[in-house]
Protein backbone atom coordinates (compact mmCIF):
# COMPACT_ATOMS: atom_id res chain seq x y z
CA UNK A 1 0.00 0.00 0.00
CA UNK A 2 3.17 2.06 0.59
CA UNK A 3 3.41 2.92 -3.49
CA UNK A 4 3.93 6.49 -4.04
CA UNK A 5 1.15 7.20 -6.92
CA UNK A 6 1.77 9.52 -10.25
CA UNK A 7 -0.49 12.46 -11.05
CA UNK A 8 1.17 12.60 -14.39
CA UNK A 9 0.06 8.86 -15.05
CA UNK A 10 -4.05 7.95 -15.89
CA UNK A 11 -5.53 4.80 -16.15
CA UNK A 12 -8.98 4.74 -18.39
CA UNK A 13 -10.96 1.59 -17.98
CA UNK A 14 -13.94 0.03 -19.75
CA UNK A 15 -15.00 -2.88 -21.52
CA UNK A 16 -14.60 -1.69 -24.77
CA UNK A 17 -16.49 -4.66 -26.55
CA UNK A 18 -16.02 -2.89 -29.25
CA UNK A 19 -13.66 -0.23 -29.20
CA UNK A 20 -15.68 2.83 -30.55
CA UNK A 21 -14.33 6.30 -32.10
CA UNK A 22 -15.87 7.96 -28.74
CA UNK A 23 -13.35 5.67 -26.62
CA UNK A 24 -10.30 6.93 -29.51
CA UNK A 25 -11.14 10.53 -28.95
CA UNK A 26 -11.04 9.85 -25.16
CA UNK A 27 -8.09 8.41 -25.16
CA UNK A 28 -6.36 10.68 -27.46
CA UNK A 29 -7.04 14.02 -25.66
CA UNK A 30 -6.44 11.78 -22.12
CA UNK A 31 -3.29 10.93 -23.76
CA UNK A 32 -2.45 14.43 -24.59
CA UNK A 33 -3.04 15.90 -20.96
CA UNK A 34 -1.16 12.86 -19.08
CA UNK A 35 2.34 12.02 -19.64
CA UNK A 36 1.30 8.27 -19.68
CA UNK A 37 -2.28 6.54 -19.92
CA UNK A 38 -2.71 3.13 -19.51
CA UNK A 39 -6.08 1.44 -20.85
CA UNK A 40 -7.37 -1.03 -18.59
CA UNK A 41 -9.88 -3.45 -20.43
CA UNK A 42 -11.69 -5.28 -17.49
CA UNK A 43 -13.05 -8.48 -17.68
CA UNK A 44 -16.14 -9.13 -16.03
CA UNK A 45 -17.00 -12.48 -15.37
CA UNK A 46 -20.67 -11.96 -15.15
CA UNK A 47 -20.47 -10.14 -18.56
CA UNK A 48 -20.64 -12.17 -21.59
CA UNK A 49 -18.65 -10.15 -23.88
CA UNK A 50 -18.50 -10.47 -27.85
CA UNK A 51 -14.95 -10.16 -28.44
CA UNK A 52 -12.75 -12.54 -26.27
CA UNK A 53 -10.44 -10.42 -24.19
CA UNK A 54 -7.04 -11.64 -26.56
CA UNK A 55 -9.08 -9.86 -29.36
CA UNK A 56 -10.33 -6.49 -27.76
CA UNK A 57 -6.51 -6.63 -26.54
CA UNK A 58 -5.37 -7.09 -30.21
CA UNK A 59 -7.85 -4.26 -32.01
CA UNK A 60 -6.99 -2.33 -29.57
CA UNK A 61 -3.15 -2.69 -30.12
CA UNK A 62 -3.70 -2.38 -33.83
CA UNK A 63 -5.99 0.85 -33.17
CA UNK A 64 -3.27 2.77 -31.19
CA UNK A 65 0.29 1.95 -32.21
CA UNK A 66 0.95 5.22 -32.94
CA UNK A 67 0.26 6.59 -29.32
CA UNK A 68 3.38 6.23 -27.97
CA UNK A 69 2.05 6.92 -24.11
CA UNK A 70 -0.71 4.77 -24.38
CA UNK A 71 0.18 0.82 -23.01
CA UNK A 72 -3.13 -1.55 -23.25
CA UNK A 73 -3.55 -4.38 -20.63
CA UNK A 74 -6.33 -6.54 -19.43
CA UNK A 75 -7.07 -6.71 -15.98
CA UNK A 76 -9.65 -8.89 -13.45
CA UNK A 77 -10.65 -7.78 -10.09
CA UNK A 78 -11.52 -3.91 -8.83
CA UNK A 79 -10.74 -0.59 -10.75
CA UNK A 80 -8.64 0.68 -7.79
CA UNK A 81 -6.93 -2.34 -7.27
CA UNK A 82 -5.94 -1.96 -10.57
CA UNK A 83 -4.81 1.32 -11.26
CA UNK A 84 -2.47 1.49 -7.49
CA UNK A 85 -0.87 -1.62 -9.33
CA UNK A 86 -0.29 0.58 -12.34
CA UNK A 87 1.20 3.02 -10.43
CA UNK A 88 -1.46 6.10 -11.22
CA UNK A 89 -3.22 8.32 -9.73
CA UNK A 90 -5.68 9.43 -11.91
CA UNK A 91 -8.78 7.27 -13.36
CA UNK A 92 -9.88 9.34 -16.19
CA UNK A 93 -13.80 8.13 -17.36
CA UNK A 94 -15.81 9.92 -20.42
CA UNK A 95 -19.40 11.17 -20.01
CA UNK A 96 -21.51 11.11 -22.79
CA UNK A 97 -25.15 12.20 -20.78
CA UNK A 98 -26.66 12.68 -17.60
CA UNK A 99 -27.21 9.48 -17.22
CA UNK A 100 -23.93 8.85 -17.41
CA UNK A 101 -23.08 11.60 -14.68
CA UNK A 102 -25.37 9.45 -12.46
CA UNK A 103 -24.19 6.29 -12.79
CA UNK A 104 -20.47 7.62 -12.93
CA UNK A 105 -21.13 9.71 -9.32
CA UNK A 106 -21.93 6.53 -7.48
CA UNK A 107 -19.16 4.83 -8.49
CA UNK A 108 -16.38 7.72 -8.22
CA UNK A 109 -18.00 7.73 -4.38
CA UNK A 110 -17.48 3.86 -4.06
CA UNK A 111 -14.33 4.39 -5.32
CA UNK A 112 -13.01 6.69 -3.28
CA UNK A 113 -14.54 5.01 -0.15
CA UNK A 114 -12.21 2.14 -1.40
CA UNK A 115 -9.13 4.05 -2.27
CA UNK A 116 -9.06 7.71 -1.52
CA UNK A 117 -5.95 8.59 -2.74
CA UNK A 118 -7.21 7.47 -6.72
CA UNK A 119 -9.24 10.62 -8.21
CA UNK A 120 -11.35 10.36 -10.85
CA UNK A 121 -11.00 12.73 -13.72
CA UNK A 122 -14.30 13.25 -16.68
CA UNK A 123 -13.78 14.42 -19.96
CA UNK A 124 -17.03 14.80 -21.57
CA UNK A 125 -17.21 13.15 -24.68
CA UNK A 126 -17.06 14.71 -27.87
CA UNK A 127 -20.68 15.90 -29.30
CA UNK A 128 -19.91 13.96 -32.92
CA UNK A 129 -19.67 10.84 -30.14
CA UNK A 130 -22.34 12.01 -28.10
CA UNK A 131 -24.66 9.01 -28.99
CA UNK A 132 -21.85 6.21 -29.44
CA UNK A 133 -21.74 2.87 -27.51
CA UNK A 134 -20.81 -0.35 -27.83
CA UNK A 135 -24.16 -1.58 -27.57
CA UNK A 136 -25.28 0.30 -30.09
CA UNK A 137 -22.61 -0.58 -33.10
CA UNK A 138 -23.46 -4.04 -31.96
CA UNK A 139 -27.48 -3.56 -32.62
CA UNK A 140 -26.28 -2.03 -36.24
CA UNK A 141 -23.29 -4.75 -37.03
CA UNK A 142 -26.12 -7.34 -36.29
CA UNK A 143 -29.22 -6.09 -37.98
CA UNK A 144 -28.63 -3.16 -40.34
CA UNK A 145 -29.24 -3.16 -43.48
CA UNK A 146 -27.38 -1.26 -46.67
CA UNK A 147 -27.14 2.33 -45.77
CA UNK A 148 -27.15 2.01 -42.05
CA UNK A 149 -24.70 -0.84 -42.28
CA UNK A 150 -22.18 0.87 -44.13
CA UNK A 151 -22.44 3.78 -41.07
CA UNK A 152 -20.39 1.72 -38.87
CA UNK A 153 -17.25 3.26 -40.05
CA UNK A 154 -18.58 6.72 -38.88
CA UNK A 155 -18.94 5.30 -35.35
CA UNK A 156 -15.66 2.51 -35.25
CA UNK A 157 -12.14 2.50 -36.32
CA UNK A 158 -11.83 0.87 -39.65
CA UNK A 159 -9.60 -1.68 -37.98
CA UNK A 160 -12.95 -2.53 -36.12
CA UNK A 161 -15.30 -3.24 -39.12
CA UNK A 162 -14.59 -6.52 -40.48
CA UNK A 163 -13.86 -8.31 -37.19
CA UNK A 164 -17.17 -7.05 -35.91
CA UNK A 165 -18.95 -8.16 -39.09
CA UNK A 166 -17.21 -11.31 -38.78
CA UNK A 167 -18.81 -12.02 -35.28
CA UNK A 168 -22.29 -12.13 -37.08
CA UNK A 169 -21.30 -13.42 -40.43
CA UNK A 170 -21.99 -10.78 -42.38
CA UNK A 171 -20.46 -8.73 -44.86
CA UNK A 172 -20.01 -5.06 -45.88
P1 LIG B 1 -18.22 0.14 -19.35
O1 LIG B 1 -18.36 -1.34 -19.43
O2 LIG B 1 -17.41 0.64 -18.17
O3 LIG B 1 -19.50 0.92 -19.58
P2 LIG B 1 -17.36 1.11 -21.93
O4 LIG B 1 -16.36 0.39 -22.75
O5 LIG B 1 -18.74 1.18 -22.46
O6 LIG B 1 -17.23 0.44 -20.54
O7 LIG B 1 -16.88 2.61 -21.64
C1 LIG B 1 -15.65 2.93 -21.03
C2 LIG B 1 -15.58 4.41 -20.71
O8 LIG B 1 -15.74 5.17 -21.91
C3 LIG B 1 -16.68 4.94 -19.77
O9 LIG B 1 -16.12 5.99 -19.01
C4 LIG B 1 -17.72 5.47 -20.74
O10 LIG B 1 -18.54 6.46 -20.14
C5 LIG B 1 -16.84 6.06 -21.79
N1 LIG B 1 -17.46 6.14 -23.12
C6 LIG B 1 -18.16 5.18 -23.75
N2 LIG B 1 -18.57 5.62 -24.96
C7 LIG B 1 -18.13 6.91 -25.09
C8 LIG B 1 -18.26 7.92 -26.09
N3 LIG B 1 -18.97 7.71 -27.20
N4 LIG B 1 -17.68 9.12 -25.88
C9 LIG B 1 -17.01 9.34 -24.73
N5 LIG B 1 -16.86 8.44 -23.73
C10 LIG B 1 -17.41 7.24 -23.90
Amino acid sequence: MATTLSSHHAVYVGSFDPLTLGHVDIIKRGAAIFDRLTVGIGINPDKNPLFTADERLSLMRNVLQKQTNVEIECFEGLTVEFIRHCGARVLLRGVRTLTDIETEFTMTLANRALDPEIDTLFLMASEKYTHVSSTLIKQIAQLAQGTALSKLKEFVPPEVVGPLLQKYERTR
